[in-house]
């Protein structure tokens, strides 16, 4: 069976968590760029309320925890990552400050405007950039701010293959001018953008797939699904590797004004 029209969203729900979480993230992204990220944020105290929304296993929220005060709450709709996460928390000695819940992102379990901060690292996609930052502005007090990572293009063109790819997993991913346009108009200051290098999808989320793929194929010996899950993962990676000069991942920084 072909890969071709088949989009990360057909897969066994259950089969996608499994394979995604033996990685420590699962997304693109890397620790320092979370600390730079957080270099634009300023104000927060030990009274500070943050959410990192579609957490994962919470890899970068680890990350943001040891670099920040006040309480995070990781949100994601997999119990099974969210498990993690809250291993992962105690492990660190952080199950005070960091508490994983299973929820969706299209509704939040927060107040008007508690949050000092909302974190969201590779998982807007799930709900789109606009809908994400329009839905979950009211949640933020003003002068708090929106930290997300988004697919985006880097060129106004790019090659019919990438571009044939993109508009059947996230239509939504356009130009950084065109999300930063967007960014504004849901009422925020573009505090700072910035692309995330390379090594976020090569060594700290492809390569990390690798070791991985053979054995997840053959513990699901049979399964055409698995084998096409992994299938489809290696065709991003060779995209990616094809194409990377036409896209990738971009924190956008906003402050609610
Ligand atoms: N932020 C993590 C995970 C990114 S992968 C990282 O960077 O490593 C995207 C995450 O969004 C997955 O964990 C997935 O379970 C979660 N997700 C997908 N749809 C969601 C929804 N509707 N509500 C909450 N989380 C969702």
């Amino acid at each position: 069976m072909s890969n071709d029209n088949k989009s990360i969203h057909e897969f066994d729900i259950n089969l996608i968590c499994e394979y995604f979480s033996g990685l420590e993230r699962q997304g693109p992204g890397s620790p320092d760029v979370t600390i730079k990220a957080l270099s634009f944020i300023d104000g927060l105290t030990d009274e500070s309320r943050i959410a990192d929304i579609g957490c994962g296993t919470g890899g970068q929220t680890m990350v943001l925890a040891q670099h920040t005060p006040g309480k995070i709450t990781g949100i994601d709709l997999f119990q099974g990552f969210i498990d993690s996460f809250n291993n992962n928390a105690a492990l660190l000695n952080l199950q005070g400050r960091v508490k994983g819940v299973t929820g969706s992102m299209e509704n939040i379990p927060f107040l008007e405007e508690e949050l000092d901060l909302i974190w969201s690292e590779g998982a807007i996609y799930n709900i789109g950039f606009e809908r994400g930052v329009n839905e979950w502005k009211r949640f933020i007090k003003t002068g708090g701010f929106i930290v997300v990572t988004e697919a985006s293009w880097f060129t106004e063109n790019r090659p019919v293959e990438i571009d044939t790819f993109w508009k059947g997993a996230y239509p939504e991913i356009d130009t950084i001018p065109v999300k930063i346009a967007q960014l504004q108009k849901a009422g925020y200051i573009s505090v700072a953008v910035f692309i995330l290098p390379e090594y976020c999808w090569t060594e700290n989320f492809y390569v990390q797939q690798i070791p991985l793929q053979e054995k997840f194929i053959a513990k699901h010996s049979g399964n055409k699904m698995a084998e096409n899950l992994v299938a489809y993962q290696r065709m991003e990676a060779q995209l990616y590797d094809r194409y990377k000069e036409y896209y990738g991942y971009a924190f956008y920084i906003g402050k609610k004004i």
